[in-house]
């Protein structure tokens, strides 16, 4: 999936920019990446701040790109960030704007809180892509693609697609991490399941994701 067309209608906007009229964007905030303010429904309620996140162009050093679907971000892969970042200078999380067919989550959403969920890291910057990733990953001028490994069942696909990648740039490789044994058994499509069935997916997700999911659920329930 990573090599497919990816569409979104992001546009990036740089802290001189003015933030558009009616927003409470602070000049931090309006460096990071994309705008978060276009989506009020995501945001409302509980979304603070995402000021502390980094700004790509801040990044100097030794960048990964984290690519992804991230619907939604977990814990598992909140812990990928987290070692990462004891490799890195920075991270990029990259999350695929090509939504998949069984997406729960639009790309908006799952950028919003991914920025949520990683809001207290400086060294992260958290943004959508399109296209193709080895692309994408040389124009945030970075080499690395970072990936976390759970079990033998990844191994197979991620293999493939870093091969592929090896091939469309030998400049960029593939790092993987094993996931933590304490949530290696985590995935957002096993967690999409829990929580549709009104199971409890506390400590497994961020508390953004958890209620997310609750409000998702209960609306897709009352539509039946
Ligand atoms: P995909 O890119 O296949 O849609 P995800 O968005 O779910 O996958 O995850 C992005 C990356 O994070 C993948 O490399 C995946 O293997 C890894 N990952 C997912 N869940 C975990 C976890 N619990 N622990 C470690 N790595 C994980």
């Amino acid at each position: 999936m990573l090599l497919m067309e990816r569409g979104h209608a992001w546009s990036r906007r740089r802290v001189s920019e003015p933030a558009p009229t009616g927003t409470t964007e602070t000049s931090q905030d309006a460096g990071v990446c994309f705008s978060w303010f276009r989506f009020p429904s995501v945001c409302d309620g509980y979304l603070p701040k995402v000021g502390r996140l980094a700004r790509l162009e801040d990044f100097m050093g030794k960048i990964a790109v984290y690519p992804g679907s991230f619907d939604p971000i977990t814990f598992g892969h909140v812990d990928i960030v987290d070692r990462a970042l004891e490799c890195f200078d920075g991270v990029i999380l990259a999350v695929a704007a090509d939504t998949p067919k069984d997406a729960l989550f639009n790309v908006n959403e799952r950028v919003e809180m991914a920025k949520v969920a990683l809001k207290d890291k400086p060294d992260v910057v958290v943004e959508s892509f399109r296209g193709l990733l080895v692309n994408y990953v040389a124009s945030a001028k970075a080499t690395v693609i970072l990936r976390g490994l759970r079990a033998t069942s990844d191994f197979e696909y991620e293999f493939h697609m870093a091969s592929t990648n090896k091939n469309l740039n030998q400049k960029i490789e593939t790092l993987f991490m094993m996931a933590n044994k304490d949530y290696f058994f985590v995935s957002s499509r096993t967690i999409k399941e829990v929580a549709s069935m009104g199971g409890s997916v506390k400590g497994l997700v961020p508390e953004c994701v958890e209620r997310k999911l609750r409000e998702r659920f209960e609306a897709l329930r009352k539509k039946k």
